[in-house]
């Protein structure tokens, strides 16, 4: 008889053990699931996007809603035309401080080697080591040539055979950069771009409005690309509006406290836009070379570069890139994915 209870005791907590089992399976399953069906909505977007969205919560679709964090302070960092100085000064800064940006490159100028700036350019190799710590690579078509006087073959060469050429080298590019900011006007060369890139970055501005509308003299609705007479409009997501800082620098007379300064009030000028979590307006900073040089333009100190990225840091700015920008084609707005 005793015998009998025993086993019957037995049975029942193995039993009982198996729902256990069975019920942490199923919530295991259950948490599996609603983790990953909003990163799935987004699939579209890279992992390291789905990665940065999972860490700080919730989308809203109009902006980051950060639960219990206050993400109102956002700064998209572009380096452009691959020299070499933005990997050997500009990537072990971003890295001290955690920060990524994107790289862009002109594909048939990686690898040149040289005395000046110009002919030292980064190299596969230094593409797909910033890649590996998380840069994003995007295109700044093949030769950096003024697209707004080409045929159409070239134009067709120099942007889309740039994408083509970096996916050769393993890079899926999404987003391009016109050079000397020309052609984001230019329906031609907006109508190929759009062929071939989810978005693209031209210049002029400090500050990126999300849905658009916050340039005075050239009033929008939302970032629709053309307006109903047919017009480009000025900001859409063919022309992704940044600053290259070279022009404050130049603008400043290389005054490195002049410059700092203005670019305090630069990262800062979104504050009005942004609360709550939601994010409005991003400056989006847009440098060429960080290299050891001083007074030149189109350079930027290593020493003023670094401490304006301190000032980023030790001030709670979000530094991301433009693999975190997506385009919400129903509502004709941007948002931070
Ligand atoms: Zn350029």
């Amino acid at each position: 008889m005793h015998y009998l209870w025993y086993r019957l005791a037995v049975v029942t907590i193995l039993v009982k053990s198996r729902r256990i089992i069975q019920a942490l399976i199923a919530s295991a399953i259950a948490i599996i699931i609603i983790t990953v069906m909003p990163l799935e909505a987004h699939s579209q977007y890279t992992y390291q996007s789905s990665l940065i969205q999972k860490e700080r919560g919730s989308i809203n679709g109009t902006g980051i809603g950060g639960v219990g964090t206050t993400f109102n302070k956002l700064v998209l960092l572009s380096f452009d035309d691959n020299l070499r100085g933005d990997f050997i000064y500009a990537k072990p800064i971003l890295d001290k401080y955690g920060f990524k940006a994107t790289f862009f490159i002109i594909c048939n100028k990686t690898g040149i080697s040289g005395t000046t700036r110009f002919l030292n350019r980064t190299n596969w190799q230094d593409i797909a080591a910033m890649q590996k710590d998380g840069m994003d690579i995007q295109s700044h078509t093949m030769n950096h040539r003024h697209l707004n006087h080409l045929s159409a073959n070239a134009l067709n060469f120099e942007i889309g055979g740039s994408k083509q050429c970096l996916a050769n080298h393993g890079y899926h590019a999404t987003t391009f950069a016109y050079p000397y900011n020309e052609g984001s006007n230019n329906a031609t060369v907006v109508n190929v771009v759009a062929k071939y890139y989810n978005m693209a970055r031209s210049g002029t501005e400090p500050l990126m409005f999300l849905h658009c509308n916050g340039y005075k003299k050239q009033p929008q609705k939302d970032c629709r690309t053309y307006l109903p007479d047919g017009k480009l409009t000025y900001a859409n997501r063919y022309a992704v509006r940044s600053l290259s800082f070279d022009v404050d620098e130049i603008k400043n007379s290389f005054n490195n406290a002049a410059i700092f300064a203005d670019f305090i009030k630069m990262v800062n000028s979104q504050s009005k836009y942004n609360s709550g979590g939601v994010i409005n307006a991003i400056p989006l900073i847009t440098f060429h070379d960080v290299d050891l040089a001083t007074n030149q333009p189109y350079i930027t100190n290593v020493g003023l570069f670094d401490q304006l990225m301190k000032y980023l840091h030790d001030n709670g700015f979000k530094v991301l890139t433009m693999a975190n920008l997506g385009y919400d084609t129903a509502r004709s707005t941007l948002y931070m994915q």
